[in-house]
């Protein structure tokens, strides 16, 4: 069984208006950085796709928009390490000939996506903090 992951390790950059940030991110009007993903975990190789876009205001000028572009382009390192981890994990699991439980490690790293995010906001200040749910299954090993 093999596994590819794809997509995690660049994001696409979007220079949008305030409005339509907004709607993507729930409220942010300066910058957001989301991420989709699609897997199939039954089919040989399993296959997990990460979508990665960072929106950024295209109103924003000089500091302003480089304090913006710093702070989404952070949100993406974070989540780039972290995603590195769970493809570790999973490809452990594998190798060990064990249920890579694909799906339960997708919602554990979105948690933790969260909670680093949530993290990170926390030092900065000024930015809102998320409330991040709990995964109900165990966290895979
Ligand atoms: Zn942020």
């Amino acid at each position: 069984m093999k596994l590819n992951v794809t997509g995690y390790d660049k994001t696409a950059k979007k220079y949008v208006t305030a409005d339509a940030l907004k709607k993507v991110s729930n409220g942010n009007s300066k910058g957001y950085f989301e991420t989709e993903v699609e897997y199939e975990d039954a089919s040989d190789p399993i296959v997990v796709k990460f979508k990665n876009t960072t929106y950024i205001n295209n109103t924003l000028t000089g500091k302003d928009k480089q304090d913006v572009e710093d702070h989404e382009k952070r949100h993406f390192t974070d989540f780039k390490k972290l995603a590195e981890a769970m493809k570790k994990g999973a490809e452990k699991a594998l190798k060990a000939g064990l249920d890579p439980q694909i799906k339960e490690r997708v919602e554990w790293l979105f948690y933790d996506r969260c909670v680093t995010s949530a993290a990170f906001h926390r030092e900065g200040g000024g930015y809102s903090v998320e409330i991040c749910s709990k995964p109900d299954s165990k966290r895979p090993a």
